[in-house]
């Protein structure tokens, strides 16, 4: 059996690093590996399939830097063509991105089956570009990969044949399970002490609102009086930082270029707390026991907020300092599992097999 995966953007990597393996390991299946270039920066891309041993794509299409349609468009072509040529029996895709979205309508007019992985989240905010690309892929998918039961809920209720929906927990607690004693220090950080706290700020929502923006980044300014901050950042949110000339960051606050898989993870180990609007990075906080304060109005990993380990705050100034005061310190059981048992790659690739 042949399995093609298409992946362009950082989470991407990481969680089809996870599958890749398992598809490696295992008899009778073989992967060809589609790279978008959504993301192409070596310290978006190529780090990651260094330190996750990522072998190297069959096909570069080296498609990003547009507006979401001229992505996606040019994506579905290159992906159509590719396809065509190499005619696996399963397309696989990942999450949420405009990759996702491209993959899954080439591959769904050439009656190719999809397997989605993450299937099922939803923020039901139709503003936000992944929710539509999320929403599309699950209507068009063959195989629906829940994490959670949340996930499978919001499958149902869309009237999603259950037949095709299992929940298999989430591939991203086995990356962290698995490459979190390689954990590394960023050589980037410089002499810090432990407990600061770790932020990352991406979501379009965000950066493409300067006045919310603008209000984050006035309430790290307030929590910088008393915490070292740590904000590895992404290149959107870096692009933006530059054309904010009047901007003024308290020196407590540590600006750094994106860190690798590895070094994240050795931030996650010694933070105090996160505070982030990623996804991702809302639940390696949990793996790690940290406490999560998320930089949006909603939240797809809602188990989280209901498990008391993560709060949402609304971009205000006050209501971020709020947050930090009842976060930090916050003890997170050690026994909670909100996301499977770190086998969910091994699980979903024997339900694709089964279904050839
Ligand atoms: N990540 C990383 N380096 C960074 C920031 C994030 O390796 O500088 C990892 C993080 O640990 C997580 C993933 O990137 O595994 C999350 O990706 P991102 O926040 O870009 O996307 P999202 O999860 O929101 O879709």
């Amino acid at each position: 059996m042949k399995i093609c995966t298409i992946i362009g953007a950082r989470p991407q990597f990481i969680k089809a690093a996870v599958v890749s393996r398992v598809i490696e390991e295992t008899e009778g299946v073989s992967e060809t590996l589609i790279h978008t270039g959504q993301h192409f920066d070596a310290n978006m891309s190529d780090v990651f399939f260094e330190e996750l041993n990522i072998r190297k794509p069959d096909h570069q299409l080296k498609i990003g830097g547009g507006t979401h349609g001229q992505n996606t468009g040019r994506m579905i072509e290159a992906i159509e063509a590719v396809l065509i040529r190499e005619k696996p029996d399963w397309v696989l895709v990942y999450g949420d991105t405009d990759s996702t979205l491209a993959g899954t309508l080439a591959a769904v007019k050439l009656h190719i089956p999809i397997a989605h992985v993450e299937a099922g989240l939803r923020s039901y905010n139709r503003r936000m570009p992944e929710e539509i690309n999320r929403v599309l892929t699950d209507h068009a998918a063959n195989l629906l990969f829940a994490p959670t039961d949340t996930a499978v809920h919001n499958l149902n209720i869309e009237g999603i044949d259950s037949a095709k929906v299992h929940q298999v927990g989430d591939v991203m607690y086995d990356a962290t399970l698995y490459y979190r004693k390689s954990a590394k220090r960023p050589s980037s950080i410089g002499v810090i002490a432990e407990g600061f706290i770790l932020c990352t700020i991406h979501r379009a929502e965000n950066t493409d609102d300067l006045s919310r923006l603008t209000r984050i980044l006035d309430g790290l300014n307030v929590i910088a009086k008393e915490h070292t901050i740590i904000l590895p950042v992404h290149p959107r949110t870096a692009g933006v930082i530059k054309k904010m000339p009047s901007l003024q960051l308290n020196k407590n606050i540590k600006i750094i270029d994106p860190v690798g898989f590895l070094e994240m993870h050795w931030l996650l180990q010694k933070c105090s707390v996160v505070m982030t609007d990623s996804g991702g990075v809302q639940k390696e906080a949990f793996f790690h026991r940290k406490p999560c304060i998320t930089l949006r109005d909603e939240t797809e990993w809602v188990e989280l907020v209901d498990a008391g380990v993560n709060i949402l705050a609304a971009p205000g100034t006050a209501d971020i300092v709020a947050a930090l005061k009842s976060m930090i310190g916050l003890e997170i059981d050690e026994k909670l599992n909100l996301y499977g048992d770190g086998q969910t790659g091994k699980r979903l690739l024997e339900i694709i097999m089964v279904n050839k």
